[in-house]
């Protein structure tokens, strides 16, 4: 007998059919005698329509009554789904965050969960019963409800996981597992059978949205044994993301491509090269709350030098404005940018223990004359920034040549 925390997302849960399809799964789990946690989101599109419903009586929501409402959405499936599941004989209760109880801290919209309490839950296991929790809400010190941010319920699923020391967390959504890259770019990509945490903190990080990155950090973080599935296929063992690499089997170098083409470049050209200039740029920068990707400076010649950035294209214009009138101050001689870029990683855990695979990359895009922008490597990334309009080729060519497709 195993203590499975699973989570469906909200196409899992998208209509009545469907989350009679959840009840369904979670039988034959409780079948085999395990005992079943379920933490769900809202249904589809729900709570986008919540919002969307505050901003129309405010424009910029009150960030306290904006979680009053949005958690609302995972209380109508925790109480479905509870029905669903008595519907076929299985006795189960549904609890929202506070009923649990999931304490956070009060940062609204946002929280962070601080810790979460067993008795209720385990009370309800002993007694033969499946619990079904409103995944992306809490609770604080207080009694306000607060929300995770979006895509929180991942993180409940993993934190009521490393509560109740679960044997698994298996995450259900609508892709049955990580892919080596977007199958919508490369039709040949394959999925996974397992990631290490820090591969799949670098994907999700650079865009491939399967799971929310703080739900993967927290499984990092308590070693919870983190599966993602489909909730539509009856069959397939999904991607389990462990803990470690296993040094027993045969690790390709890399695992994955990923890519974002939300990116954009800022440039201060002639910039003083004296000290504190990355400091005044950058701090500037950082005041208005504009995170900065990759940084390069140049090599300075005749007392000047040339500084480069990226930033979310959404930052583009602010961070440019920005530049503008700190060029003055600085002394600098031009500011430009381009924000039609994006930028294609290669990651793996495998090229630790591999040298070339940067040279290997860069002949790569090289052969299909795709010209490197920017670079930036981590101990298990190859990150390199270029024109937007090279990101299929690249991310094709590079699954290509690391040998994803075969
Ligand atoms: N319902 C919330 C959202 O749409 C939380 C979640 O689905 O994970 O962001
Ligand atoms: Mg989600």
């Amino acid at each position: 007998m195993a203590l499975i925390v699973q989570k469906y997302g909200g196409t899992s849960v998208g209509n009545p059919e469907r989350i009679k399809n959840v009840a369904k799964r979670v039988a034959k789990f409780t079948a085999q005698g395990h005992q079943v946690v379920v933490v769900v989101s809202a249904m589809s599109g729900e709570t986008n329509k919540l919002i969307a419903l505050a901003k129309e009586v405010q424009p910029n929501p009150d960030p306290r009554e904006l979680d009053q409402i949005c958690s609302t959405g995972e209380q109508v499936t925790i109480g479905l789904l509870s029905m669903a599941l008595k519907n076929i004989g299985i006795p189960a209760r549904s609890y929202t965050g506070g009923q649990v109880k999931v304490l956070t801290d009060s940062t609204f919209t946002k929280a962070r969960i601080l810790s979460i309490d067993e008795t209720n839950m385990r009370r309800d296991l002993d007694a033969g019963m499946v619990v079904v929790v409103a995944g992306f809400q809490g609770v604080d010190a207080d009694g306000n409800i607060t929300t995770l941010g979006r895509g929180g319920s991942d993180t409940s699923g993993v934190a009521l996981a490393a509560a109740l020391k679960a044997d698994e967390c298996q995450i259900y959504t609508d892709v049955d597992g990580v892919y080596t890259t977007d199958p919508r770019v490369v039709p040949e990509a394959k999925k996974l059978d397992t990631i290490t945490f820090e591969e799949m903190l670098e994907m999700a990080s650079l865009g491939s949205k399967v799971l929310q990155i703080r739900s993967v950090e927290f499984a990092g973080k308590y070693k919870v044994k983190l599966r993602v599935l489909s909730s539509f296929q009856d069959e397939g063992e999904g991607t389990l993301i462990t803990v470690e690499e296993d040094k027993n089997m045969e690790q390709p170098i890399i695992s994955g491509i990923a890519f974002n083409r939300d990116e954009a470049k800022l440039t201060m050209l002639g910039v003083p090269d004296t000290p504190g200039i990355a400091y005044q740029i950058l701090g500037s920068i950082a005041e208005a709350n504009i995170d900065v990707d990759m940084i390069i400076q140049n090599v300075g010649h005749d007392g000047t030098t040339d500084f480069s950035f990226t930033v979310n294209r959404g930052d583009f214009a602010k961070a440019q404005a920005i530049l503008e009138t700190i060029k003055v101050q600085l002394g600098a001689r031009e500011v430009t940018g381009d924000n039609k870029i994006c930028k294609v990683s290669a990651v793996g855990v495998g090229m630790r223990s591999h040298p070339g695979v940067a040279s290997k990359m860069f002949k790569a895009l090289a052969d299909e004359s795709i010209n490197i922008q920017m670079i930036s490597t981590s101990e298990i990334k190859i990150s390199v920034v270029l024109d937007e309009k090279y990101l299929e080729l690249a991310v094709r060519v590079l699954h290509r040549t690391f040998g994803l497709d075969q």
